[in-house]
């Protein structure tokens, strides 16, 4: 369920029955020659509205740009400084935190987010099922970025 595609009463009501939402967070950056720029976003996107799907919790916007100073020699990457993106994080978190939401899971999709709350944080790509399916499909070709996995599932 996509806190996007709520109305407020529809949130209201989502608070009676659960305090949990699901915050997606990634990065704008290049991916090599034939990776999406976006692929550090689209990846926890999916997987996050895959989760909150299975388990019914709300799941909030992307958070698309992340810090990527290390990318910003390639065009189209963009990056937020560490206390900008601490003040992003920190000001969603009391946004929700303020209408009852109590419990915050990050699917983060960008190695270089380094989230400044204390949250709990799954790298998709260090998910057991996923990593299985990365060495049996990519063995010695996966990297660290711009993996055959990621540019895959994009
Ligand atoms: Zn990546």
């Amino acid at each position: 369920m996509r806190l996007q595609l709520c109305t407020w009463p529809e949130v209201e009501a989502y608070l009676e029955r659960s305090t949990g939402i699901i915050q997606p967070i990634g990065s704008t950056e290049q991916h090599g020659p034939t990776g999406f720029i976006g692929t550090d976003a689209i990846c926890p996107e999916l997987i996050a509205e895959r989760i909150g799907g299975e388990l019914d919790v709300l799941v909030a916007p992307t958070i698309n740009v992340g810090m990527a100073q290390h990318h910003l020699g390639f065009p189209g990457s963009a990056s937020l400084r560490p206390s900008t993106l601490i003040a992003v994080v920190g000001d969603i978190v009391k946004s929700f935190a303020r209408h009852g939401f109590d419990r915050f899971f990050f699917v983060n999709g960008h190695g270089g987010n380094r989230p400044p709350v204390r949250c709990e944080v799954r790298n998709w790509w260090q998910i057991k099922s996923v990593i299985a399916i990365a060495d049996e499909v990519f063995g010695d070709a996966e990297g660290f970025h711009a993996t055959p996995s990621e540019v895959a599932l994009t």
